[in-house]
């Protein structure tokens, strides 16, 4: 999920597909973004990290680091990447106070990662999976496979 604050690298025309420069975009009558040349709408776009290609928001995943989803397909089972992808996506976890008064939230994360890990050993752990779900629904997800 992308924030709503990020700004987007470029714009992306949903109908002709063209990348849109800044003046090639005009504000429709209902205040949308549209494409000067066709009238599409004028989707945000932001440029992966690793392969560098600049897609529409919907094929990016990540807030700090924006990682396109066929990147993120190819190292779904490498779990520091996809935690590093993950960071500062947390859905709503109430933490055990008397954790919390002895370790700080990075090593929580720390902590918690290697357990994620020590997991993926029995069972691999798809990233992409759980990426695809961070807001929300991923605990569920863990809780329900877990019970199978
Ligand atoms: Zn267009
Ligand atoms: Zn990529």
């Amino acid at each position: 999920m992308i924030g709503i604050y990020d700004l987007p690298d470029a714009y992306i025309c949903e109908r002709c597909g063209r990348m849109l420069e800044g003046n090639e975009t005009q504000l429709s009558y209902d205040d949308t973004l549209v494409c000067r040349v066709c009238g599409g709408d004028a989707v945000p776009a932001y440029r992966c990290e690793i392969c560098e290609e600049i897609l529409p928001e919907d094929d990016i995943e990540g807030s700090d680091h924006k990682v396109c989803r066929s990147c993120i397909e190819k190292k779904r089972y490498d779990l520091d990447f996809c935690a590093k992808v993950g960071e500062h996506e947390g859905t709503e976890v109430v933490l055990n106070s008397f954790l919390t008064e002895f370790f700080t939230e990075s090593e929580i994360n720390e902590l918690m990662l290697t357990a994620l890990k020590e997991r993926s050993k029995v069972k691999p752990v798809d990233g992409l999976k759980y990426l695809r779900y961070a807001s929300g629904v991923a605990a569920d997800l863990l809780y329900s496979e877990e019970n199978d």
